[in-house]
């Protein structure tokens, strides 16, 4: 039989196997490791983001004397190659190969726990593997739990790593994660405005995953139910953070990244990763500083935006670019410009008679 190509080649991804959701649901994760600790060495490795040193969470983590964890902090940077690297050497060289690595933390600490399950078991350093289905073999058993929503990092198949030449992801099916657990009461201590960022991280994939070519039944559906809790969230009387809307904007942070999955995002985050490339400004907060210039691309998610931004006295500085030299300008454009797959979904098959590097720069000095 002749097969016809088709034009478009439909998406075919891997999910995350297990999700169990809900309040104290962290409290089972002892009982859902446990029959995984049979494999390799029998241990697992903790992987902490560093802010709940000391604070009642740590005497919750369900570590057995075998365990290895590790408090890391985020604060100085994103996750790096060279850091994913040296803790892959230092863990095989201490107990050899884990049965498994727990992530708790935010889009950082899940992105280590998805790069470390890949990095045991595949050699060499972690910038070997920066791209699209390099890795050679499966990682090993992975959790993540988030404890700040809004990346969409607990289902997505990428796990982002700056190395000294790129800013890459390691993205193949192995890298989704095989079990999250999502338990709202963990994101209750968020400071404000990171609630605010990563919560419009998942407002601003929904945006662009609705706003181009790629949309689909698929991803609008996901879309629109998240862009709906978002508004619970984040606008009018209810909004705020509250148990109910941590609950929602859990699930919020989770449909967004779906939706994206299945569709592409845009405008936003082409121009965020040129700043976060370049000045390293961390991704949410990028997307925030950019969203707010936008209104050309997306006039009523702008709109909508600033409004949620105004209700909650958001303070988002403006005349950033003033002190950028043009050469930095330039730099951050060429870093957007080459993401033609977020041009093609978010301007269509003509995007480079719309979006040139002088549009770019244009762009970027209205920040
Ligand atoms: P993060 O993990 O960088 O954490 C942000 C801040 O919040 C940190 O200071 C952290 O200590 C703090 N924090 C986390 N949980 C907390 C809690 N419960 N209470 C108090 N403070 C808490 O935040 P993020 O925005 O979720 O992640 C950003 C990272 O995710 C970047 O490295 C980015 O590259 C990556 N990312 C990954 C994907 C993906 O699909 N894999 C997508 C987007 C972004
Ligand atoms: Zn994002």
């Amino acid at each position: 039989m002749v097969v016809t190509p088709t034009q478009t080649t439909h998406k075919n991804f891997k999910g995350v196997e297990k999700t169990v959701f809900g309040r104290g649901s962290f409290s089972q994760l002892d009982e859902i490791l446990a029959p995984h600790r049979v494999e390799n060495e029998g241990y697992f490795v903790f992987l902490v983001d560093n802010y709940f040193k000391g604070k009642a969470l740590e005497g919750q983590v369900p570590v057995h004397a075998e365990d290895l964890t590790y408090y890391i902090s985020v604060e100085e940077h994103e996750p790096t190659t060279d850091q994913i690297d040296q803790l892959r050497d230092e863990i095989l060289a201490k107990k050899g190969l884990p049965s498994g690595v727990v992530g708790i933390g935010g889009g950082s600490i899940m992105d280590i726990a998805k790069a470390l399950s890949l990095m045991l078991t595949n050699e060499g350093s972690s910038t070997l593997y920066q791209g699209l289905n390099l890795i050679k073999k499966p990682g090993i058993y992975h959790v993540g739990v988030p404890t700040i929503s809004g990346t969409g990092a607990e289902v997505s198949m990428t796990a982002v790593l700056t190395g000294p030449v790129k800013k890459l992801g390691l993205k193949c099916e192995w890298t989704v994660f095989n079990q999250i657990v999502l338990d709202p009461e963990l994101i209750a201590s968020v400071p404000r405005n990171w609630w605010f960022y990563t919560g419009m991280d998942t407002y601003i994939h929904c945006i662009e995953s609705e706003n181009g070519r790629m949309n689909n039944a698929y991803s609008h559906a996901y879309a629109e139910q998240s862009m709906k809790l978002c508004r619970e969230v984040y606008l009018g009387p209810n909004s705020g953070q509250t148990p109910e809307n941590d609950d929602k904007l859990m699930v919020a942070s989770m449909m967004g990244g779906l939706s994206l999955t299945y569709s592409e995002v845009g405008v936003c985050h082409a121009l965020s990763y040129g700043l976060s490339k370049i000045l390293g400004t961390r991704h949410c907060y990028a997307n925030c500083l950019i969203m707010n210039h936008l209104a050309d691309y997306y006039p009523e998610g702008v709109a909508e935006f600033k409004e949620m931004v105004a209700y909650h006295q958001i303070d988002l500085p403006q005349g950033l670019s003033k002190d950028w030299s043009d050469d930095t300008i330039t730099q951050m454009a060429h870093v957007s410009y080459n993401l033609p797959h977020m041009w093609l979904h978010a301007i269509g098959d003509n995007w480079q008679e719309v979006i040139t590097i002088d549009v770019l720069k244009d762009l970027f000095r209205r920040l």
